[in-house]
């Protein structure tokens, strides 16, 4: 019988565990995807979040020196 009570108690913590991570998801749906998107560096073709690419002429870089480079 106490196993039982024990098994209960873990399901519910589950039950508030999968809630609380599931609306703290659901939050982050929210968000602008803008965040989380990866460009590639016109110059040396390494992937980065676009929040920290250098958009220069329509291409994206992934530092000022990539952005100085010329083509
Ligand atoms: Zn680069």
């Amino acid at each position: 019988m106490v196993a039982y009570k024990i098994i209960l108690f873990v399901i519910l913590i589950y039950l508030i565990y999968a809630l609380f991570f599931g609306r703290k998801r659901n939050t982050r749906d929210k968000n602008p995807s803008e965040e989380e998107l990866m460009v590639e560096c016109a110059a040396c073709k390494t992937f980065i979040g676009i929040s920290e690419a250098i958009k220069k002429d329509g291409k994206y870089f992934c530092s000022q020196k990539c952005a100085k480079v010329k083509q």
